[in-house]
């Protein structure tokens, strides 16, 4: 192993990884740039953060020899992905720090039990989830009150990008919905009238301190985040507040470390729902590489390493273009053929984000474009010109 540094959480240390997709590559970027070295613990070769990580374990999430090899590397602990099996975050948090913890990432992993536990939360930040009701067998869906409906059902564990989840109008279709995702346990939820979507980052460090991040606004295509603008062009004044405060809130009564996002609804109304949060650094917080002091990955580096966290101010609007594989087949559903990158780099304070995954396929996420501009109407407008570009 290469040299060490006295302390293990000092720059120079290494830290210990769990998953190796695009948000370990990013998480690496910032580590190495801090000059941390990074070992990813993930099962599949040639994946995007294990290319440029320092140290590769190729071993399932659940390998007590694949762990034992990722403590001999480092001792301070952290996850890329929402569903690594808690017990190997445990089995880890016997080696070293764990950011974040085990019992934290059991919370997120199962929406009933985040429901819960926001509800909770709720007594102190006026912000509930919407109303919803548990289903594990036929008994559960007699008992759904009818103002539930219409609704969505969505299985308790493992749903994201919108999968997992089925729309319902009456108890019949309810039914169906638990029959063909296999009787899993489902919550339902009362289908509540958006008027938008927003997220908000926050970051916890060991000593309780907490910073959050400007409300991002989410727009989604086909379940899956499309384009984030932040700050929000939408959010009040007082919505804006009532979030951030509502996140801070939830951050520390979790005693969650690390770097953590929630999403919000904002009903026609004006009031605010809390729907779910990622215990990670999450998607609708990529623009913070490049428009905030400190970036959503550097700020999980030092969460990780125990150091204290970095300014969350954003220096210029943002806006954020998810990067689909199904671009590469705008000329033939075949053959992929490379999009114009030389047009979108010459749009102004366009900044691309690849991550390196050799094959593209429809609905995978191979990048981001973030464009910055002093004012959001002009990032807007260059994003509405890449789509342009990328059809
Ligand atoms: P995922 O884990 O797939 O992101 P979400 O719970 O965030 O699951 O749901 C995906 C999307 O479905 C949300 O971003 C929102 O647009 C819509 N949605 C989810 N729950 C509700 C609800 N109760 N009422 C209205 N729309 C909802
Ligand atoms: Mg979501």
């Amino acid at each position: 192993l290469p040299r060490k540094p006295l302390l293990p959480n000092q720059p120079g240390a290494w830290l210990g990884m769990m998953g190796g997709g695009q948000l370990g590559r990013m998480f690496t970027q910032a580590a190495n740039a801090m000059g941390y070295q990074v070992a990813v613990l993930e099962p599949e070769q040639g994946c995007p953060a294990a290319q440029i990580a320092q140290h590769h374990v190729s071993a399932a999430y659940t390998s007590k020899d694949g762990l034992r090899e990722l403590v001999k590397y480092a001792r301070h602990f952290t996850t890329e992905f929402e569903n690594v099996p808690a017990e190997s975050l445990k089995l880890l948090g016997y080696e070293g720090p764990v950011a974040p913890s085990a019992a934290c990432v059991s919370v997120a992993q199962d929406r009933l039990a985040e429901k819960h536990f926001f509800t909770r939360c709720g007594t102190n930040t006026g912000v509930y989830p919407a109303p919803h009701w548990g289903i594990s067998n036929a008994k559960d869906i007699a008992a759904v009150k009818d103002e539930l409906l219409p609704g969505i059902l969505k299985t308790v564990r493992m749903g994201y990008d919108g999968k997992g989840q089925i729309r319902v109008n009456t108890r019949e279709e309810l039914s169906a919905a638990f029959d063909t995702l296999k009787h899993q346990t489902c919550v339902l939820e009362k289908m509540l009238p958006l008027a938008y979507e927003v997220s908000v980052l926050v970051a916890r460090g060991v000593d309780g301190e907490s910073v959050v991040y400007p409300i991002a606004e989410n727009m989604h295509r086909d379940g899956i985040l499309f384009v984030t603008l932040a700050p929000s062009p939408n959010v009040t004044a007082d919505v804006a507040k009532k979030a951030q405060e509502a996140a801070l809130h939830i951050i520390s009564e979790l005693g969650y470390v690390g770097v953590l996002c929630i999403e919000f609804f904002v009903l026609k109304d004006g009031s605010l729902v809390v729907n779910e949060m990622a215990p990670r650094p999450h998607n609708s917080g990529h623009y913070t590489i490049d428009a905030c002091v400190t970036s959503q990955f550097e700020q999980q580096v030092r969460a990780t390493a125990q150091l204290p966290l970095g300014s969350t101010a954003q220096h210029m609007p943002a806006v954020m273009l998810n990067i689909l594989g199904d671009i590469w087949f705008r000329l033939s559903d075949t053959e992929p053929v490379d999009p114009p990158w030389d047009q979108i780099l010459a749009l102004p304070g366009a900044k691309l984000h690849l991550y390196g995954k050799a094959e593209a396929r429809h609905g995978r996420k191979m990048g981001h474009i973030t464009f910055v501009a002093p004012e959001l109407a002009q990032a807007q407008k260059h994003l509405v010109e890449a789509c342009r570009i990328l059809g």
